[in-house]
This record gives structure tokens, C-alpha cells and sequence, in this order.
């Protein structure tokens, strides 16, 4: 399988190509599909896999999709990610694989002043990728509005729980939109990590790797 086969617009396949990847990661052929349908996915997969594109790659498809609403000042798209290492990696990942679209990311998280993170809100994001304290900080504070976003991303859930985020992960939850994609990662799916699953997915689609 190749990505041209999962139908994914020229400017995105460009992008792949300058990455220098040849072939989708199976995370990526089994996830692809069912989040450009617009489904809810549970998925089970480690970092290293190939997750973070298998989520970004059809999220900058069906943001270009939806590009007449792209002047709106609005977010999106919400990715919540547990450390400021995996915010940095993703973010770098929405600019690889949307070098060529019109698309507007930021990248938020906690320990370093929030003074530039405000200045980039401030303009105007499609993408938002945060960590969970420095988001419910900024909300809190009024510089970020979640209520009418498109698409929800949580991603490493288990070590949401492990690094005792769980409660974060919760309260933003509570402030999506009811109606939203929602997109749920995790290495591993003890019982507090299923019963979260169960009441933020809508009919999702399992994909394991
Ligand atoms: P991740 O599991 O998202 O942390 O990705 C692991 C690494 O694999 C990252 O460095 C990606 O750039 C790389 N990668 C993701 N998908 C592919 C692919 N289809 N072909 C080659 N490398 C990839």
C-alpha cells in the first residue's frame, strides 16, 4: 500500500515525499481512512509506530477540506499531549506534512513564560497541541476558547493517568463541544484509561498495532 492509495490530495503526498516516506506504518493505513470518514478512533499504539502522523496526516486533509472557514478565529482542532517534548514532535509534524497547505499551529506547555504563547494565540490558530496545565491556565485566563472546535486529539492517555493529569484531562474534556471527532491514543488501556474512552468516543473504531 502506498499513501497515494489511502486518497490523500497532492499537496500532503508532496510533503510525505520531501519527509522521504515511502510507505504508510500500519497504525497509518488502518487510521487514516477511518479519521478522513470522520469517525472516532480508539487506538492502541505505541510511540514509534508511526502515531502522530497516522492523526495529523488526515487532520490537515479535512482542515484543507474545510478551508473557506480558515479565516475564522477559531480552534479547530485541539491535540493534548502529556510533556513538552511530545508538543514540540507533534507541532514539528504538523509543519512537515503541511509545508504546503495554508495552516496555522501552535505549540503551548508549561514551564517557560507565557508571553509568546499568547502572542501566537493572539493571531490566530487552526491547530492547537498543548499539554494540560498550561492549557486550563490559558483558558482560565481567557486567551483560548475550546467550545467550538472540530476535532479533539488525546493522545498517550496512559501516561496522562501515570504522571497524574487525569483530573486536567477531565476538566478540558468537559468544555468540548458535544458534537466533535474524537481521537483517542494510548500504549495501553488499564481500566481507568477504558472507562475515560468509553465516555468521550461515539461509536469509535479500535485500531491496534
Ligand atoms: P511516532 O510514532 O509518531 O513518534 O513516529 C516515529 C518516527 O517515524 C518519526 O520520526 C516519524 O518521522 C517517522 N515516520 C512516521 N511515519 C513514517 C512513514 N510512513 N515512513 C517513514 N517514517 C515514518
Amino acid at each position: 500500500m502506498t499513501f497515494n492509495d489511502l486518497g490523500l490530495i497532492a499537496p500532503i503526498l508532496n510533503a510525505l515525499e520531501t519527509e522521504g516516506y515511502k510507505t504508510p506504518t500500519p497504525i497509518q493505513q488502518q487510521a487514516i481512512p477511518i479519521i478522513l470518514q470522520k469517525r472516532d478512533i480508539l487506538g492502541c499504539a505505541q510511540t514509534g509506530t508511526g502515531k502522530t502522523a497516522a492523526f495529523a496526516i488526515p487532520i490537515l486533509q479535512l482542515l484543507d477540506a474545510a478551508h473557506a472557514e480558515r479565516q475564522q478565529h477559531r480552534i479547530k482542532v485541539l491535540i493534548l499531549t502529556p510533556t513538552r517534548e511530545l508538543a514540540i514532535q507533534i507541532g514539528e509534524s504538523f509543519a512537515a506534512y503541511g509545508r504546503n497547505l495554508l495552516m496555522r499551529h501552535t505549540v503551548i506547555f508549561g514551564g517557560v513564560p507565557q508571553g509568546a504563547q499568547v502572542q501566537a494565540l493572539k493571531k490566530g490558530v487552526d491547530v492547537l497541541i498543548a499539554t494540560p496545565g498550561r492549557l486550563l491556565d490559558l483558558i482560565n485566563q481567557g486567551y483560548i476558547n475550546i467550545k467550538t472546535l472540530d476535532i479533539f486529539v488525546l493522545d498517550e492517555a496512559d501516561r496522562m493517568l501515570d504522571m497524574g493529569f487525569i483530573h486536567d484531562v477531565k476538566r478540558v474534556v468537559a468544555m468540548l463541544p458535544q458534537k466533535r471527532q474524537t481521537l483517542f491514543f494510548s500504549a495501553t488501556m488499564p481500566p481507568e484509561i477504558q472507562k475515560l474512552a468509553n465516555t468521550i468516543l461515539v461509536n469509535p473504531e479500535k485500531v491496534e498495532v
